[in-house]
């Protein structure tokens, strides 16, 4: 299936010039410590591909995804002096695989460093790895028992070059969160105790609670695909994701009318409802029903009724009819409604928001104000 310009339900604009001028605001607050990018799960639905090749045309040479079917996937399109980690470390029993795609595993667990091990053992090669070392998220990560075993048996790691220790925030975008100190006091505790090797901390919040957070490397992601970095506070990066879903058709309802699945929304007077071709199938998620809203020749109008799989209902009583012809665009995403702002009215994270952008959009990819690419998922 091709979802092509005019005939698509929806559209998304993927601007590659934000993402570059993202990151390279973000390389500037870090001086000195390289800016990575996180990639993963499709570099947040916007498309792994593009995102990586303009930010390795800025000099990003540190890409992060989760699994290792996202580095095979990645790797022919990222010259090999980028450096591609996957933070899941290896699936039980395909480390050699790590070799084969020249990516590099994140160790998580003593039984991931011992395989490790045992692979550069019988390779008679020094491998690269990152570690990461667990300071109070309690997700992934050596424990303190485990570290405490590789200092009392450093050949635990032999034949394994260590690139970064590395570490995860998990309160970063709350900048007055104690827990942000106290992980930072419990890295710099676990490092003094290991071998010296390069440090990896921030993620994108992580960058913006200053210097100290900084070390080596960074690994933002959500901040270069625009998504706020610091609860409360304005949002210094540029809105990366625009999503336009096209109009099917428009009613004229009376007053006392219900609309949409289960009827939640019933019109007080006499209404004109339009029926747009986005839904939850869509990432357009249920629960925007009745809470989200859309923008038509810049004016905000209100979700009514529950989001379906592939529609949403809008009361557009207020907007001219010249606006409201099939096949006419209306803004899902914009610089007005925000990712972020999309996000509050779903009761979620704008990194959700975008995960969870669907496939049946037409994406296209634009990069300093020029149209470059239209990409159609099969
Ligand atoms: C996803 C992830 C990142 C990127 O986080 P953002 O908040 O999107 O910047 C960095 N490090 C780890 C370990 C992650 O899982």
């Amino acid at each position: 299936m091709q979802y092509v310009a005019g005939r698509a339900g929806a559209i998304l604009r993927i601007d590659l010039q934000a993402v570059r001028d993202n990151y390279r605001l973000l390389s500037k607050m870090l001086g000195t410590a390289k800016c990575g990018a996180a990639v993963k799960a499709d570099a947040y639905g916007l498309g792994v591909v593009e995102i990586s090749r303009v930010l390795f045309e800025e000099g990003c040479r540190h890409f992060f995804v989760a699994h290792l079917e996202e580095a095979i996937v990645l790797r022919p399109h990222l010259s090999l002096d980028a450096a591609i980690y996957v933070m899941h470390g290896s699936p039980v029993g395909y480390e050699a695989e790590f070799l084969e795609h020249r990516c590099i595993p994140v160790l998580n667990s003593a039984q991931q460093i011992s395989a490790w091990r045992e692979l550069a053992a019988s390779r008679q090669q020094q491998l690269p790895a990152i570690v990461q070392l667990d300071t109070g998220m309690s997700r992934m990560g050596l424990s303190t028992q485990e570290v405490n075993d590789w200092v009392a048996n450093p050949e635990l790691s032999s034949g394994i070059d260590i690139q970064f220790l590395m570490s995860h925030l998990s309160c970063a975008e709350d900048q007055s969160h104690p827990m942000n100190r106290s992980q930072l006091h419990t890295f710099q505790a676990l490092r003094s105790r290991l071998p010296t090797c390069g440090a990896s901390f921030a993620n994108s919040s992580g960058i913006f609670l200053g210097t100290d957070f900084h070390f080596d490397l960074a690994r933002p992601g959500a901040a270069l695909y625009g998504v706020a970095p610091v609860a409360g506070q304005p949002n210094p990066l540029k809105a990366v994701a625009h999503l336009q879903g096209r109009i099917i058709q428009t009613r004229d309802i009376p007053a006392d009318t219900g609309v949409g699945y289960g009827l939640t929304w019933r019109s007080q007077k006499p209404s004109r409802i339009a029926t747009v071709a986005v839904g939850y199938a869509d990432g357009w998620m249920r629960s925007l029903s009745n809470r989200g809203v859309a923008e038509i020749a810049g004016k905000t109008v209100p979700m009514v009724g529950n989001v379906s799989m592939d529609t949403i209902t809008l009361d557009v009583s207020q907007i001219d009819a010249a606006h409201l012809q099939p096949g006419a665009l209306v803004d899902l995403i914009s610089a007005t409604n925000t990712v972020d702002q999309v996000a509050a009215k779903a009761n979620t994270i704008g990194y959700e928001i975008l995960t969870s952008l669907g496939l049946r959009y037409q994406r296209e990819y634009s990069d300093s104000s020029t149209t470059i690419s239209h990409q159609t998922n099969a």
